[in-house]
């Protein structure tokens, strides 16, 4: 079975127009691109930015005849030209399936692994996170995650209190418990991440050194050595008042989810109460290490 895409390239002040088009030529499903290397990362709250050229693609039924969609497209935009169309037949996939055969055991530092299920540890006598693909952010193949594991595999973890604010997949919290964190706390505020955290906690065998629950779970009262938060710049730099009580005195916060050119800003929104070490950048993302100071 195939499925039909047609791809409409829009200025800026087009693109909704195109997403009716294709709604009213049938489409199942209608999706902006960039179609320039543009990035957006972090829109304002009442933004929906749009590129300078955006690809608008509507998805439409097997079957369906792209030059019949064509005509009603362009009778939709008529008396003005049609934008520029591409058509692209792609074929069923399965694509959980897809996906897993991309996703491959991977190392961070010397000795922490993240290992698919389905696959042997290539080294199963390191520290192996057991984790898929799932719904929740953090599966290692981004720089940032992969930034905070190497963090983690780098510091003497054992018998330390840990809390992972803004947790996702719990890939970090396990991580820090495999390595011997004596209990690690994980906080999202989205249910998603905290279920997928408990269940990953189970898998790899740490779910009673891990507890997952909502930000508002954590005591101030009982800061922990170590604090790593990979969330976004802005985020971090609000959540500042909250984050910091939650670092014992000595104790280490472990910022990352920063694009290089947000770094100085993040530093001094905490820099009243830590002293940071160098930056440690991959590709255009860094992470953060802060000392409180005591
Ligand atoms: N720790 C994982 C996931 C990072 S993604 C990793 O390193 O790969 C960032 C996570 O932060 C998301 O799961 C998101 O839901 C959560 N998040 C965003 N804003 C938050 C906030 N204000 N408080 C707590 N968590 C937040």
């Amino acid at each position: 079975m195939e499925w039909l895409q047609l791809h409409l390239l829009a200025a800026p002040d087009r693109a909704d127009a195109c997403a009716d088009a294709l709604n009213a030529a049938g489409a199942l499903s209608v999706t902006y691109m960039d179609a320039e290397d543009e990035p957006i990362y972090e829109p304002g709250l009442d933004e929906t930015p749009l590129w300078t050229a955006t690809r608008v693609t509507g998805l439409f039924a097997a079957g369906t005849d792209p030059d019949q969609v064509q005509a009603q497209l362009a009778a939709h935009f008529a008396p003005s030209p049609l934008p520029e169309v591409t058509v692209e037949h792609l074929p069923e996939q399965d694509w959980i399936r897809a996906w897993m055969a991309d996703f491959h055991a991977m190392r961070f530092g010397d000795r922490l692994w993240i290992c698919p299920t389905n696959q042997e540890p290539p080294a199963p006598d390191q520290v192996n996170i057991r984790l898929d693909p799932g719904l929740a952010f953090g599966t290692g193949t981004h720089p940032t995650t992969a930034l905070c594991l190497r963090w983690l595999d780098s510091y003497s973890l054992g018998g330390r209190d840990v809390i992972d604010f803004g947790c996702g997949s719990g890939v970090l919290a396990i991580g820090a418990a495999l390595l011997g964190a004596r209990q690690v706390r994980a906080v999202d505020i989205d249910a998603q991440a905290i279920a997928a955290t408990i269940d990953n906690a189970t898998r790899n065998q740490v779910a009673e050194r891990v507890v997952a629950g909502l930000p508002d779970t954590l005591d101030p009262e009982q800061p922990a050595e170590v604090v790593l938060a990979n969330i976004l710049a802005a985020t971090l730099v609000q959540l500042r008042a909250v984050i910091t009580p939650l670092v014992r005195p000595e104790g280490m916060l472990i910022l990352s989810g920063i694009l290089s050119e947000q770094a100085d800003s993040v530093m001094a929104a905490y820099e009243s109460d830590f002293t940071f070490g160098p930056v440690a950048h991959e590709g255009e993302w860094v992470r953060l290490d802060g000392r409180r100071r005591g």
